[in-house]
């Protein structure tokens, strides 16, 4: 089982994130334990790009550091953007590509495939995302939207890449206070179809937190990305106990 928490852009000072890797290493004894020798649970931050290193530098021993986005090129002159070679070497372990958030500041699906591919090639762990833009309640509508997403971002990426999760995050489920996250029947359903089309480990992501995470555990899923609870230590420490059981 593994835990991706992505914090978004959070928190706003370094010594906040600091804070809450800090509560989660002295305040939960059993945290080494659970996620290095059990290997049960599997603990993974993506943090804002700006704070990776010194965290990596300091958690490393705890948990997996990543990032929330690379580019499609290596290298060249593309203002602002960060090359999956340079994460690569800096010691970036996974990347979150192609999320929701992202894609309503206009991030484009050819694109995205073109990062996942890149970061593919360097040797990244990839968590590619994708759900259904609107609530679309019938099974045919959100397949046929998933197949034809899915179609674009898996272009030519090997069926056999190791290194690719994929993380089924329905749009209007993410930090929503009025739909909520998918039910469990809804996810079932989605999960059925998805096994009999592909083999990537797959994480569910869209309001995933303490008091709901068990009623998907049962569920034939690899892990979860969580947003909003990222920032509550209390919270991922309960998160933690109750997928650790
Ligand atoms: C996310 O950021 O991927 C996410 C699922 O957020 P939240 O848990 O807040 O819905």
């Amino acid at each position: 089982m593994i835990l991706v928490f992505n914090w978004k852009m959070n928190p706003e000072k370094l010594s906040d994130a600091e804070a809450i890797l800090d509560f989660l290493r002295f305040a939960q004894d059993k945290l080494k334990k659970t996620c290095t020798e059990t290997q049960s649970v599997e603990v993974w931050f993506a943090p804002p790009n700006l704070y990776f290193e010194p965290l990596r530098k300091k958690y490393n021993e705890f948990f997996d550091f990543g990032l929330q986005n690379t580019f499609y090129e290596q290298s060249g002159a593309f203002t602002g953007e960060i090359s999956p070679k340079m994460a690569k070497n800096i010691g970036v372990e996974f990347v979150i590509l192609g999320h929701s958030e992202r894609k309503k500041l206009g991030e484009s699906l050819e694109d995205i495939n073109k990062k996942v591919l890149a970061s593919l090639e360097v040797g990244l762990r990839v968590i590619l995302c994708f759900g259904e833009n609107v609530k679309l309640k019938s099974r045919e509508n959100i397949i046929f939207e998933i197949k034809s997403q899915l179609k674009i971002l898996l272009q030519d990426v090997p069926i056999n890449s190791e290194n690719l999760y994929l993380a089924y995050e329905p749009a209007w489920a993410i930090s929503s206070q009025e739909i909520g996250p998918s039910s469990t029947e809804e996810l079932k359903t989605f999960l059925d179809w998805y096994w009999q089309n592909y083999k990537f480990p797959i994480f569910y992501g869209g309001s995933v937190d303490s008091s709901n995470i068990e009623n998907y555990l049962t569920l034939k899923l690899n892990g979860f990305l969580i947003g909003s609870a990222s920032l509550k230590p209390e919270e991922i420490t309960k998160i933690l106990n109750i997928a650790s059981k």
